[in-house]
């Protein structure tokens, strides 16, 4: 009868167990080091290039960016001021600037005074490598977790976008897309396949999608790439890690697709403030979970070799 009783015990305890699988000390201590390609960070108004510096600095990045936000040339101003340490990345603050003005009409407007200016100024700082990509362009992000006033859906293969999508493919670039699983799989395969030499970064690992999805896009296309941020604890999400760790599930395709998920923080609305708490969570409950081999090519070198980065 003991066995039984063990059996039923051992049952109990694997149904109350933590959602994650257990972190080895080897795996935390390497989590806790490795340096960080931060994919996610945002530029914030006003802010001088040393405050980025100290920010990174204190927390063992050695590159960031991936997405733009302040004023409209700051990341250029920036990424000057950084050299290889902010991965540049342009036009968010165009696509938010037009949209305010002219709303979802105007996101499509590839004649817009605005996009031209950027059209323009794209293609000469990618040629010279003043910049990398794009982003973050908000496509589709019609969910409690972005700011009510900046909601707008509109499809990701239209005219602003291909321009930016053929620009970044003369050059090898990234385009960073912030849209829904809702817009459809469809769009991203076409848009990936349409331009080969673009590296699509999936903001947040594409929000509605579930492992089972980013495996399906990761299978069809080898250009397509995840970052991970906003999907714990500080941004109320827990959809890939919790205070537990990270979910056994979000593991199974990291580690199943090891080269095409980066790390990211999204030090925005609201959370500018919280780098620090943001980089400690992505090392203790993200990082930390995966295998030793794992950690560092989502930690930055994937993003290295992805993005060209030095
Ligand atoms: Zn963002």
């Amino acid at each position: 009868m003991i066995a039984p009783l063990i059996c039923a015990v051992l049952a109990v305890f694997a149904a109350i167990a933590p959602v994650a699988h257990a972190q080895s000390p080897a795996a935390l201590e390497l989590a806790r080091k490795v340096p960080i390609a931060d994919v996610h960070m945002h530029l914030t108004r006003g802010q001088p290039a040393s405050w980025y510096v100290a920010q990174m600095d204190r927390n063992g990045v050695r590159w960031g960016g991936g997405v733009g936000g302040g004023p409209r040339d700051a990341p250029l101003d920036i990424g000057r001021a950084l050299g290889g340490r902010h991965i540049t990345a342009l036009g968010q603050t165009e696509f938010f600037g037009v949209f305010f003005a002219q709303g979802t009409a105007g996101l499509v407007d590839d004649a817009h005074p605005i996009f031209q200016r950027l059209f323009a100024q794209a293609q000469s700082a990618f040629a010279n490598g003043q910049a990398r990509g794009f982003g973050e362009l908000h496509i589709n992000n019609m969910s409690p977790f972005s700011p009510a006033g900046t909601q707008r859906r509109i499809p990701l293969d239209s005219p602003v976008v291909n321009r930016m999508f053929a620009i970044a493919n003369r050059h090898g670039g990234f385009v960073q897309i912030h849209t829904m699983k809702a817009n459809g799989l469809d769009e991203i395969l076409i848009m990936a396949a349409r331009y080969p030499r673009v590296r699509v970064i999936l903001s947040h690992c594409l929000p509605g999608a579930s492992p089972e999805d980013i495996a399906f896009l990761f299978t069809r296309r080898p250009n397509i790439f995840c970052e991970l941020s906003a999907q714990g604890p500080t941004h109320g999400v827990q959809r890939v890690f919790t205070p537990e760790g990270l979910r056994p599930a979000w593991r199974d395709v990291i580690v199943a697709h090891p080269t095409r998920f980066m790390v990211g923080t999204d030090p925005c609305c609201g959370h500018e403030g919280r780098y620090d708490q943001l980089i400690r969570e992505a090392r203790e409950l993200l990082l930390a979970y995966l295998p030793p081999a794992v950690i560092p090519r989502v930690a930055y070198q994937n993003a290295v070799r992805e993005l060209r980065l030095k």
